[in-house]
């Protein structure tokens, strides 16, 4: 596995890896900040931080769900509900922050005294209680839930958290706190939508760079591509690269292809899929190009895979389920008959996480609303020989479908 140079800034912080195993194909990335600084949205963050108000509105929703779900008790850690609740994200280590949100009262944030700086306090949101190194913050969070008899937990929260709080609070039952905040998450409103459309605009302009030949390729490993994919990712305004999957000839036959020593040849597709966190918000954006004189069967079926992906574009209108979205894509490829190589679900949703509901898959009939933020991602992929995928990151709003991506979507010929 590549070195993480991001990483690698902060190894005399923590030995452990499993944190950062989420970008493990960066070579080298420029940014002199850590994932724990740039992950999700950070206090910091400027276009993207609601105020206070975004706040109070989001945790008054939960508490309605909260009574609908008969849960007394949210509980949210690392990972991204925190962040959507109350504007900050956890640091990603063995110190325990917890935001306990209670049906009624105010909302706690349990955090580990040396970090309470890091926090923005946000009155009225939560108050902020700190722990000091010799405390068991477990048992703090236990007694704010005392008496609680169903608790919902962020799913993100680690497993070891959790099982140190169960002695806490015996005979207390627990779900997941996607079934009271998920649906609020998943209906961005304008500040989360514009959020997005300027992530996708950043990645659109690497795109393009791609397809105007001015990344090289031949002669370069997958794994070198991928990591000047990641460097320009963070130049453009993200703070943190997600993914940078390059997959050059055969290897793009593989859709999630961990970029290697593979070197990239002559007259072949190169697939390229990345994405990064910018002000909290997520890109994610595939495109192809061909390293020469594109074959014809390459040709033959990207036109299919272009019309696929219009296609699923189109259909996401407000009240659409979300599966028909999926069969707008399918029919076009299936009519094809290159049905069996297009082997996954049609698109995921997006926002503080890259990948979060709604997914675009057959069994999903959730109608979308005006504000629910997806990928349409078709792709064909033949074993052994090549693959193919266009993707963009769309939003289904009152005025119709909107694309956040609107980089070239043709196969492009580069001399690159
Ligand atoms: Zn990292
Ligand atoms: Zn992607
Ligand atoms: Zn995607």
């Amino acid at each position: 596995m590549s070195r993480c140079v991001v990483r690698s800034l902060v190894v005399d912080w923590h030995s452990d890896d499993e944190w950062c195993a989420e970008h493990p194909t960066l070579l080298e990335v420029t940014a002199g900040v850590s994932c724990w600084q740039t992950g999700g949205m950070s206090s910091t963050a400027t276009s993207a931080t609601p105020d206070t108000s975004v706040y109070l509105d989001r945790l008054a929703k939960v508490r309605v769900s909260m009574v609908e779900q008969n849960v007394d008790t949210v509980m949210v850690s690392v990972g991204h509900d925190l962040p959507y609740l109350s504007g900050y994200s956890a640091m990603p280590l063995e110190r325990l922050t917890m935001l306990v949100v209670p049906r009624d009262g105010v909302a706690t944030m349990v955090i580990p005294g040396l970090e309470a700086a890091r926090v923005e306090p946000q009155p009225g949101v939560f108050e902020l209680l700190p722990w000091g190194e010799t405390e068991d913050p477990t048992a703090i969070v236990g007694k704010l839930a005392a008496g609680s008899k169903r608790i919902a937990v962020g799913d993100q929260m680690w497993a070891r958290f959790l099982v140190e709080l169960l002695p806490h609070l015996p005979g207390a039952e627990y779900t997941r706190a996607v079934d009271v905040v998920g649906h609020l998450r998943m209906s961005k409103d304008q500040a989360e939508l514009d959020a997005l459309a300027a992530a996708g605009a950043a990645v659109d302009k690497i795109a393009g760079e791609l397809q105007r030949g001015e990344i090289p390729l031949v002669g370069r490993t997958e794994a070198e591509v991928s990591a000047h994919l990641g460097r320009r990712i963070i130049e453009e305004g993200a703070q943190k690269v997600n993914f940078a999957i390059v997959a050059a000839g055969e290897n793009a036959s593989s859709p999630h292809h961990h970029p290697g020593d593979r070197v990239i040849k002559k007259n072949e597709i190169v697939l390229t899929d990345f994405g990064g966190t910018m002000n909290g918000y997520c890109s994610d954006t595939t495109r192809c190009v061909f390293t020469g004189e594109i074959a014809p069967d390459v040709a033959e079926a990207y036109e299919v895979l272009f019309a696929a992906q219009a296609a699923g574009v189109a259909a996401a209108t407000v009240g659409t389920p979300c599966q028909d979205v999926d069969r707008a894509c399918r029919k076009v490829i299936d009519d094809a008959g290159y049905g069996e190589y297009f082997i996954h679900r049609t698109g995921h949703g997006i926002g503080l996480e890259a990948h979060e509901d709604p997914y675009i898959v057959e069994g999903n009939a959730l109608p979308l609303a005006h504000g629910h933020a997806f990928s349409v991602e078709p792709g064909i992929y033949i074993p052994g020989k090549w693959g193919m995928r266009l993707e963009d990151i769309a939003a289904a709003t009152n005025d119709g479908p909107v694309s956040f991506n609107n980089s070239d979507h043709h196969l492009i010929s580069v001399d690159a």
